[in-house]
């Protein structure tokens, strides 16, 4: 019978082939130009507490009301995350324990509907978000989903067609917020429409949950039922989801998210969510989001004057839909390029799309992750220059190789949080 060895083997004993593909990973993202809006770099905090002991333990149920036992340190955990978060938003009631934002927003149909039951969100190709009633998702399927969009000209929610919409069929929910929307959300006037129906209005702030901690976004907190977010993009955490809501709903949500939807929490992630919300709380952190909005205005600036199309014509928040049609390329192999330079980014569809979902005529950019690096305006200008070199020499691989060696070159002088290159 053999004990535990003395020495326990490192990652790259054990596994060579999975450490070095983390280590190519940890060195793409610093040579990388990332701007996936959805992304961001943790601190090294968080990656240290997501890389915990914490992963090792059971927790079904909630703090004080456990399902196994040896919950001491675990509840703490729990304890101190639901109050940093809740103290953040300042939200009545928090739940952190959903596995990430569809896990989280799957919950809260369970609370609420039943299915069959109708649900309103912006459509996927508008810039909304699977979860909310598309098609090929399950709420898609299970629920009857009534998507709303946006303006044909102007791009922009249309708070008409929302109202219009809601007065014919009445939905049981009505989803805001969006994956690829570069506009201030109104939740004010959903609430006015959520009320004149009798729906219940979810605020899914998945993207834009950081800036809305600085108060760079406004905040549907006290406004929305309930606000559903993902933890890991502009709020800089552990990937995960989490739901705040009123006090009245307390108990529901908390009962769909446990024992309705899932079982036991991600211990390491509850923690690494607590760090993340005590960064947030910084005056560091409020810098850091209001610098986010200056760089994607300033790169959508710097782009319009380059002749680039952007949908809506700039930004209010942390990223840019772009149109590629007036550049004489598709998004797709737009994107292709941009990452054979160094510059990883995503291509989308655009409102009104004449193209396939997947080889659309847009790509979205994002500035969460450049920005954590302490990029500022001056290279948002020198990203723009890039991005307009590489759509003219985009069959040029010589020219995108020598572009990826100055990207390298610029990203060597920006650290990256969490990455001890
Ligand atoms: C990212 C996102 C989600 C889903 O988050 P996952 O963690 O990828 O499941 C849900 N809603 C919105 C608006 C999002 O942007």
């Amino acid at each position: 019978m053999s004990a535990v060895p003395h020495h326990q083997p490192t990652l790259a004993e054990t596994d060579s082939e999975i450490a070095k593909l983390i280590q190519a990973e940890e060195r793409r993202q610093f040579e990388c130009v990332r701007m996936i809006a959805s992304e961001n770099y943790v601190s090294r905090a968080v990656l240290e507490a997501t890389a915990s002991v914490l992963t090792n333990k059971y927790s079904e149920g909630y703090a004080g009301k456990r399902y196994y036992q040896g919950q001491v340190n675990c509840d703490a955990v729990e304890e101190l995350a639901c109050s940093r978060i809740q103290k953040l938003f300042g939200a009545e009631h928090v739940n952190v324990q959903p596995y990430s934002g569809s896990p989280a927003n799957l919950a809260v149909y369970l609370a609420f509907c039943k299915p069959g039951d109708t649900v309103m969100g912006l459509g996927l190709p508008a810039g909304g978000h699977l979860t909310h009633g598309w098609s090929v998702s399950i709420t898609g399927k299970y629920f009857k989903s009534v998507p709303y969009g946006v303006r044909p000209d102007t791009h922009r929610i249309d708070l008409d067609d929302v109202r219009k919409l809601a007065l014919e069929q009445r939905p049981r929910m009505i989803f805001c917020g969006g994956t690829a929307y570069a506009r201030t959300w109104d939740f004010p006037a959903f609430r006015a429409i959520a009320d004149e129906v009798g729906a219940i209005l979810v605020a899914d702030i998945a993207h834009v949950a950081g800036l809305v901690a600085a108060g760079v976004h406004p905040t549907p907190v006290g406004i929305a039922d309930v606000v559903t977010s993902t933890t890991h993009k502009t709020l800089r955490g552990p990937r995960g989801g989490m739901i705040l809501c009123k006090a009245q709903h307390a108990k529901d949500i908390d009962r769909a998210v446990f024992p309705g939807l899932q079982g036991g929490p991600h211990n390491h992630t509850t923690a690494a969510l607590a760090v993340a919300a005590k960064e947030a709380s910084t005056p560091a952190f409020k810098e850091y989001a209001a610098n986010i909005v200056t760089n994607a205005k300033a790169l959508g600036e710097a782009l319009a004057e380059r002749g680039f199309a952007l949908i809506t014509g700039g930004t209010d928040n942390h990223l840019l839909l772009v149109d590629m049609t007036p550049k004489g390329v598709g998004g797709k192999p737009y994107a292709q390029a941009l990452e054979r330079a160094g510059i990883v980014c995503n291509y989308n569809s655009i409102p009104f799309d004449p193209r396939k979902p997947f080889d659309p005529s847009g790509v979205r950019l994002g500035t969460p992750a450049i920005t954590s690096r302490n990029m500022g305006v001056s290279e948002m200008r020198a990203i723009a220059g890039f991005m307009d070199r590489v759509v003219t020499h985009i069959a040029n691989e010589s020219e995108l190789e020598r572009l990826r060696g100055e990207i390298k070159e610029l990203c060597s002088s920006f650290p990256a949080p969490g990455i001890l290159l």
